[in-house]
Order: C-alpha cells, then structure tokens, then sequence
C-alpha cells in the first residue's frame, strides 16, 4: 500500500511539475502565431526549425530546459539558430571565439624574436613569440609563434 501511495504521489508530482509534450507544442505554435498573426511560409519555417532542434539526438539540454519550463515557448519561439545549436556545437563556438581573442593578442603585443625556434612549413628560423596566459594562473603560460618569413602561425605550452 505504501509503495502504491509513493507512486501515486510520484505521478501526481510530474504532471504538476511538467506540462505534456502536447501542451508544449500547442503553446509553441500559439507563440510563433502570435508573433506572424498567419500560418504562411515564415510561420511554417519557424515551426519547422523548433521541431528539429528539439528532435536533435545531439541536444537534449534544449528539449530538457523547454520540457521542464527553463526556456518558455515565447522564449523558444523567437531563439536563433546560434541559440537552439547545440551543446556540441556551442563548445565548438566558444573555442573558436577564444582563438580569436588569442590572435588579437598576439597582433597587440610585440614578440620576441628568437632564431630557436624552427618554422615547420618553410623550415626557417625567423620567429617571434609571446607567451599568453589562457588559463588559470596556475596553469602553463601558452606560446604563440609567428614566422617572419612565411607568416605561418602555431602554438605550444
Ligand atoms: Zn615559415
């Protein structure tokens, strides 16, 4: 009897916290009405990409956030693609945007030049290098390298 109580109480307790998949949808769909007042190709589209994006194996931290109500259906219905992308990707994103911060340090900073260091494409040496903290402090200081012959750039810790 206890136990059949628990799993009264345990199903009672999901439909109050999350609202039906069908539910959802339907809220979704009224937000994107709401925001085109017409189901023509706009709308459609629109539909379209939410459905995929849910639907993507690859992102479950979106259907989870829309499923248990940290991301509205007004919210979800006026998300970029950049924003839906998933968690994979945006890592991806991330990465790259701090790659690009690190190449505008290192157009700022003046290097050292040093004849040490060999350039693996035109096999020269005639470097400059600045050593960046990317990290933590405690972490190894990065090296960015620039050949001065070739223009070709690499990195090591
Ligand atoms: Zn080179």
């Amino acid at each position: 009897i206890l136990i059949h109580y628990y799993f009264v109480v345990i199903s009672k307790f999901h439909t109050a916290g999350c609202a039906s998949p069908e539910d959802l949808a339907e809220e979704l769909e009224e937000a994107i009405f709401q925001e085109f007042k017409n189901t023509d190709m706009r709308y459609k589209n629109r539909v379209r990409s939410r459905i995929a994006n849910l639907k993507d194996a690859k992102n479950p931290t979106l259907r989870t956030n829309f499923r248990i109500g940290a991301i509205t259906a007004s919210r979800l219905a006026v998300m970029t693609a950049e924003e839906m992308a998933n968690d994979e990707v945006k890592q991806l994103r991330e990465k790259f945007a701090k790659e690009a911060i690190n190449d505008a340090q290192l157009a700022t900073v003046q290097g050292t030049k040093t004849d040490l260091l060999k350039c693996g494409k035109c096999k020269k040496r005639n470097c400059t290098y600045n050593q960046i903290q990317t990290r933590s402090a405690d972490e190894p200081m990065t090296t960015f390298v620039l050949c001065n012959e070739c223009g070709n750039r690499w990195k090591f810790c």
